[in-house]
């Protein structure tokens, strides 16, 4: 006798979305309304994260919450939580979207050159710890913290989805940005750690790796401010993406929805790269 196969069965669940007042959190969480989930916008920008839940509730008619929330500040996430059990119930899915890279931890050359003796602050000898530090807070902590708040109600009913957010970084680093690349690849490992910690509970965690998507953080390093075209960083990387174009907020949704899904039931501690080929492509 074969199982009846289920629907999605996202109807009536409560996600809450870290970062979600971002571009590319806004976007999930909109899909994820769309679906039928109950959602909560968690965002240091209490403003960005409300009009995002306007939005929702709007367009969607779903019930959506903003909530003013650090990713860094145990007791912020706390006081989340007890605002979202009350309004929209347990919670059942967690998406890690907060995340960023420091501009003092980017390094303005890709490769020491013999030439470069003179400027080594160009370097990876400029680099400055506090921005190590900083982004590996936001990336790392800033997934782990929530998690420890947010999975309880999970893991208490059996049942449930993380999905966190990786990078192209986390496979092989990018050039001038060491800490972002190495706490993307902590997140992949975090990923798997936490799957087999959680697999007899009922709680799925994956993460999505994503390709390359013009946002406000990566900007400054792939377009020129003043003449708006490309820098030659913006077009190795379009050189490197076989379908040669960025990524778009909207082609990650479909990875996420699939991951929480009732689909996926067996699929746990996978990371999944959603990047027009970027990974798959030798350069040749
Ligand atoms: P974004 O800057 O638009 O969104 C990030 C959001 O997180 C912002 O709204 C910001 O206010 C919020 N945030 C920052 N610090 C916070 C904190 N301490 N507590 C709570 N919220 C905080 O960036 P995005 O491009 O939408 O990126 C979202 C995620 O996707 C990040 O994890 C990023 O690393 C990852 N990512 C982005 C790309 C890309 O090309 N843009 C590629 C791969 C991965």
């Amino acid at each position: 006798m074969t199982t009846p196969i289920k629907d999605l069965n996202l109807e009536g669940k409560v996600a809450v979305i870290t970062g979600g007042g971002g571009v590319i959190c806004s976007v999930m969480s909109k899909a994820l309304a769309m679906k039928g989930v109950k959602t909560a916008i968690l965002d240091l920008k209490k403003e960005n994260a409300d009009k995002v839940a306007d939005e929702i509730r709007e367009q969607y008619g779903t019930k959506s919450i903003g909530i003013a929330a650090n990713v860094l500040d145990k007791s912020s996430l706390e006081a989340a939580k007890k605002e979202i059990n009350e309004k929209l119930g347990s919670i059942d899915y967690l998406i890690n979207g907060a995340g960023g890279n420091a501009p003092t931890a980017t390094s303005k050359v890709e490769k020491i050159e013999p030439s470069d003796m003179e400027h080594l602050e160009d370097t990876f000898f400029g680099l400055e710890l506090e921005g190590f530090e900083k982004t590996f807070d936001l990336n790392f902590k800033g997934t782990l913290i929530p998690t420890l708040v947010f999975a309880r109600d999970m893991v208490k009913k059996q049942r449930g989805g993380i999905v966190n957010i990786s990078s192209m970084n986390s496979y092989r680093p990018l050039t001038k940005i060491p800490a972002y690349s190495a706490s993307k690849a902590a997140i992949n490992n975090f990923t798997q750690w936490l799957a087999v910690h959680f697999a007899k509970t009922g709680v799925r965690v994956n993460a999505i790796a994503p390709g390359f998507l013009l946002t406000n953080q990566n900007r400054f390093l792939l377009v020129d401010e003043k003449t708006g075209e490309s820098t030659a960083r913006g077009k190795k990387i379009i050189n490197g993406t076989p379908m040669e174009r960025y990524g778009t907020p909207e082609e990650l949704t479909g990875t996420l929805v699939f991951l929480l899904s009732d689909w996926s039931e067996f699929i746990t501690g996978i990371v999944v790269p959603v990047d027009g080929g970027f990974s798959a492509y030798s350069g040749v």
